[in-house]
């Protein structure tokens, strides 16, 4: 599977999701497992291998602690990177940027291997090969990326340029355990006993919807609807974000004040309080970053009850 891509004496790294606090047995993360085997297989095919991840906030060695890829990584004698020295990328062909910051390790390498986990999204419906390269972005950079970018179809647009210039020779997704429901973090394991494998990142990925498709008991995020908007008059937007958008709101309960959510914020729309972080909504560019990145899965997102319904009705034709 690997060998055709490798040639003897070459530096691979493997890109896996390591993105936060995450046990394997979440299903938040990339399978130890997954990736020892793909170390295995590169070394057979003669590859020298190497992993490394930038999660948007935190530590990618504690992560890999917590998940058991570090324990694996020491059994097989593998270093783990951190992705986070950040350059400046030219990329002429790109739709919505021309230019991307990426981490510089990344052309240490002569061989990218794609390692995502997949998972329903809150933001893009499902996370996979082509949403896993934004790990390439060191660190908290790619808040601002969700900040400079403020409609969905043109996140989707950025991440699909980002695919083009990153390029990996090869994506194996671990579906083994996938995740469904309140995804990327909060959601339940499901046993989708699949490997994704292939050397396009959206055809992979469009491979997998088809098949989460056929699943009844599949819990999907419901269709996402492009709530990052911005409108010239500021009332108007205030007014309309109000009634249409789905909006995150903190359950005191299981909040440990930790604040990884005022980090990631690149909207500066959390703040410290005494008690839990509190939203400013007219700020909000409805990311989902803070949903994404708390540890304890207390951060919810609401609906409009009425809103959803009518969006739901329309979406039908
Ligand atoms: S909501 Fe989550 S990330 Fe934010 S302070 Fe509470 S536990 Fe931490
Ligand atoms: S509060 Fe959450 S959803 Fe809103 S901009 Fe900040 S990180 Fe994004």
């Amino acid at each position: 599977m690997v060998e055709p891509h490798i040639k003897p004496g070459q530096k691979v790294l493997l890109k896996p999701n390591l993105l936060g606090p995450f046990t394997a047995e979440s299903a938040a993360v990339t399978h130890p497992e997954v990736i020892r085997a793909v170390i295995r297989l590169v070394r057979k095919a003669g590859g020298i291998p190497a992993v490394g991840d930038s999660p948007g906030i935190g530590s990618v060695h504690r992560f890999a602690g917590i998940s058991g890829v570090q324990k694996m990584l020491d059994e097989e004698k593998v270093q783990l990177l951190d992705l986070k020295t950040p350059i400046e990328v030219d990329h002429p062909k790109g739709k919505r940027f021309k230019k991307f910051t990426l981490a510089r390790e990344l052309y240490d390498f002569d061989i990218l291997i794609n390692l995502p986990k997949f998972k329903t999204h809150q933001l893009t419906g499902v996370t996979g090969a082509v949403k896993n390269l934004f790990g390439c972005v060191p660190g908290i950079v790619k808040s601002r990326y969700h900040f400079k970018i403020q409609k969905l179809a043109e996140f989707v647009e950025m991440l699909n340029d980002l695919a083009d210039l990153i390029d990996p020779q090869l994506t194996i997704m671990d579906a083994v355990w996938a995740m469904d429901g309140a995804g990327p973090t909060a959601g339940k394991p499901y046993h989708l006993k699949t490997l994704g494998i292939g050397a396009d990142c959206r055809a992979l990925d469009r491979e997998m919807l088809k098949l989460i498709e056929g699943l009844k008991d599949f819990k999907k995020v419901e269709k996402p609807r492009d709530n990052m908007y911005h409108l010239p008059i500021p009332f108007l937007e205030k007014v309309l974000k109000k009634y249409t958008s789905e909006w995150p709101v903190i359950d005191r309960s299981s909040c440990t004040s930790c604040n990884s959510c005022v980090a990631v914020c690149a909207a500066k729309a959390l703040k410290k309080s005494a008690i839990t972080p509190v939203f400013d909504y007219d700020k909000c560019i409805r990311c989902y970053c803070c949903q994404e990145f708390c540890p304890e899965h207390a951060v919810k997102i609401k609906k409009n009850w009425l809103f959803d319904r009518i969006f739901n009705l329309l979406s039908r034709f």
